[in-house]
């Protein structure tokens, strides 16, 4: 008999592990099938997090973790100018420079903590699926049997392609090398710009030095030698800075490419296995990561029968467009990098105009994920709050001051009441916490500004809002919509 989880995470990396947390965290019986012997990372790749992701972090009660060892910037450089976000909002204003290896162990300790199995050293080939579950076979012919599975194994992942789900978008027109090695002569440090676009040398973790370089013409996606980088930094600086001892070399490209769903039935997609594209903008594991928190709380529902499967439909719907922004912006990006003029001229523009207030605000709410907004209730009259993030305020109850981040450490949903009146959700008491808080500051948006202060909201265990109102008006709906209908026995008043 085939060993039996409720949920199987295929891949291990920052998607997976921060998916296996939310599902651990709702008690539900989740594993990873991890290809890597241990969490160690081949070469650096991503560079840091970026705001939402660290609230995200923060509302698991488990930010403090990664910025006690990353190194706060309050910019990110788009178009050639910085984009600061500072002013925005949020207790996290800044970009978190911290490297995809730390982040990848600081979230495998978290998963460590909360029990979750990880089948390390083995490879997933495929699956099949029916009405009542998923078999995940392993390569060597062991099966695990789920309830749901999903595909968090990167870019090339088995599991979009065995649920023969498309991968649509842009084949790739540049291709970048990039290394970790050593030089016997002291390099040019910093970027380097020239007619093929922008190379750089810096130093990174452990002693070695990080080499990009723009590569002359689009080369295919093999793996390049230590032969084809100092060929290239000929080519580029006139020597090769006697580089030797690599640790890591590899290539990417412009590659942009989105699957068409991000659900077949009882499996699921998330992270890079859903959407790929260049690395500029430093966006790919922090979509991820977001893509996993919106997925968790709603795959533990319906996994515990407490919501219909449809639910399932609305992690699609929110995420892949999240994703098919962030696939535009890089697409500008790569097209900006390009060095005749009439590129140069489109580029000085798009940098007058994001000097100025508002395209600045617009376009750090989008990069730092704080401007995400999903299509949640009814259009008429939707107060701005709903579907936008909820702001981490200092709320004052009977017990003390609290902070609306600290009600989500457990993924749990919260109806939120700030007014003299009373709610009653005894239906879903055994689902949602009722809170009762004052709180006399303004409400702020990142990027809107201050919003008409709600007396109630309904917030999401991922921190988005899913309805605001000032009486019961509309709140069983959303209630019944997001968290599934009155428990049996229980009547619904108002
Ligand atoms: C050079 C470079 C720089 C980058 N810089 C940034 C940045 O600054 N900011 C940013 O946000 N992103 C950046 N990224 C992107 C980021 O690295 C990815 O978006 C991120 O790793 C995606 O996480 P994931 O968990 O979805 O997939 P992955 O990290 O690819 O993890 C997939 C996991 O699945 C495992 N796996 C795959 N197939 C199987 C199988 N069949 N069976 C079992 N296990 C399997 C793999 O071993 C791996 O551990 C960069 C990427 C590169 C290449």
């Amino acid at each position: 008999m085939p060993t039996k989880h409720a949920v199987v995470i295929v891949g291990g990396g920052p998607t997976g592990m921060m998916l296996a947390g939310e599902l651990a965290l709702a008690g539900i019986d989740v594993a990873i099938v991890e290809r890597r012997a241990n969490q160690d990372l081949a070469g650096a790749r991503a560079g840091g997090l970026h705001s939402r992701s660290i609230e995200v972090l923060d509302q698991r009660g488990i930010a403090a973790r990664f910025v006690s060892q990353g190194e706060k910037h309050t910019a990110g450089v788009h178009f050639h100018i910085p984009l600061d976000i500072g002013d925005f909002p949020t207790r996290h204003n800044y970009i978190l420079g911290l490297g995809q290896n730390h982040i990848e162990r600081i979230l495998a300790e978290w998963v460590g903590e909360l029990r979750v199995p990880i089948y390390r050293g083995r490879d997933v080939s495929g699956f099949s699926q029916d009405d009542t579950g998923v078999d995940v076979v392993l390569a060597g012919g062991e099966l695990l049997r789920a309830d749901y599975l999903v595909g968090c194994d990167g870019g090339r992942s088995v599991i979009r392609k065995a649920a023969g789900i498309g991968f649509p978008g842009w084949d790739p027109t540049m291709s970048w090398l990039i290394a970790e090695v050593q030089m016997s002569e002291e390099p040019k440090w910093g970027f380097h710009h020239d007619a093929y676009g922008a190379h750089g040398i810096a130093k990174g973790d452990g002693g070695v030095l990080r080499v990009v370089l723009t590569e002359r013409e689009l080369r295919p996606d093999t793996e390049p030698t230590l032969r084809d980088v100092s060929v290239a930094l000929i080519a580029t600086y006139g020597t090769d800075f006697g580089i030797h001892s690599p640790t890591w070399i590899s290539r990417f490209t412009d590659m942009t490419r989105q699957a068409a769903a991000y659900r077949d039935r009882r499996v699921l997609l998330a992270g890079d296995a859903a959407h790929v594209h260049p690395p500029i903008g430093g966006q790919g594991l922090n979509i991820g990561v977001q893509d996993a928190v919106n997925l968790g709380w709603k795959l533990a529902q319906v996994v515990k029968q407490t919501s219909p499967d449809s639910l399932l439909d609305t992690y699609h719907a929110e995420r892949h467009p999240v994703a098919a922004r962030v696939l535009r912006n890089t697409m500008a990006l790569v097209a900006l990098r390009r060095t005749d003029e009439r590129t140069k001229a489109l580029g000085d523009i798009a940098s007058e105009l994001l000097k100025m207030d508002e395209p600045r605000k617009r376009l750090a709410a989008e990069m730092s994920g704080l401007g995400v907004h999903y299509e949640i209730g009814p259009v008429d009259n939707r107060h701005p709050l709903t579907g936008r993030r909820v702001p981490d305020l200092d709320l004052v109850t009977m017990n003390g001051p609290l902070r609306v981040f600290t009600l989500l450490h457990a993924a749990r949903p919260v109806l939120l009441n700030l007014g003299p009146g009373a709610f009653d959700i005894t239906p879903w008491a055994d689902r949602v916490q009722l809170v009762d808080a004052k709180f006399a500051g303004t409400w702020e948006l990142p990027a809107i500004g201050a919003v008409t202060a709600p007396t109630a909201a309904l917030i999401r265990p991922d921190g988005y809002v899913a309805w605001v109102g000032d009486g019961p008006l509309g709140l069983v709906d959303a209630l019944t919509t997001w968290f599934g209908p009155p428990a049996a026995g229980t009547s619904v008043r108002g």
